[in-house]
């Protein structure tokens, strides 16, 4: 797959969801809100091991990317900091493109869901883990991106997208202050994960996971 390509993929994608988000009107942006909560830092980044160059980066490498974190490295660490969460309001958070939905690899609507972080985020939720995603999309498409996410099988407790004031604020800032918000609100993040770098820097995480963008080719 060539960079053009990726780029195509998105821009087609994106102009179906901006369609459908103008066709049903309307923008739907949750948080829920509780006590102030104890903050958590510290992130240890997991990389991919892999490919680098565009033409490599096809369905099956990707894949097998990131099963390797999400079941080697995620699952057993989610397992073990859910055994026991003591009265904490333990929360999860989840980058969209590439991470949550297979947005650069299949063009679907509704989007198809990276299944390894799906079914990770089913047994968090089963735990009693909060699931939040934070996105770089803009608001206008946050009602398609939630119902898209509920119909493929996410659980969401919040949504947050960009909206006017964020698009003047760099991404990994604006990530950062929306994870500091949920913290706010009374939950321990105990785990991030996305395939950028802007998705996992700046803390407010117990753990992060990076997931494989192979160099930025993947939004
Ligand atoms: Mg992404």
């Amino acid at each position: 797959m060539t960079a053009g390509r990726a780029r195509s993929r998105r821009l087609g994608m994106t102009t179906v969801v901006v369609a459908l988000a103008i066709g049903v009107g309307g923008t739907a942006t949750t948080a829920t809100a509780a006590t102030p909560g104890t903050t958590a830092t510290a992130a240890a980044t997991a990389a991919p091991s892999s490919a680098t160059a565009a033409e490599k980066v096809d369905y099956e490498t990707w894949q097998r990317d990131v099963r390797a974190i999400i079941d080697e490295q995620a699952r057993p660490y989610i397992e073990e900091r859910t055994a026991n969460p003591s009265g904490q309001k333990q929360a999860i958070v989840l980058d969209i493109d590439n991470t949550s939905l297979e947005t650069d690899f299949r063009f679907a609507l509704p989007q198809h869901p990276v299944e390894p972080v799906l079914k990770l985020s089913q047994y968090a939720h089963e735990r009693g883990v909060a699931i939040f995603f934070v996105t770089a999309r803009p608001g206008i498409i946050s009602w398609p991106t939630e119902w898209n996410l509920e119909q493929v099988g996410y659980s969401v407790a919040g949504l947050y997208v960009r909206h006017l004031p964020d698009l003047f604020q760099n991404v990994a800032d604006y990530k950062t202050a929306k994870r500091a918000e949920i913290e706010k609100n009374g939950y321990t993040i105990i785990a991030n994960i996305g395939n950028s770098a802007t998705d996992i820097s700046g803390g407010h995480a117990e753990k992060s996971f990076k997931l494989p963008d192979y160099d930025g080719q993947l939004s």
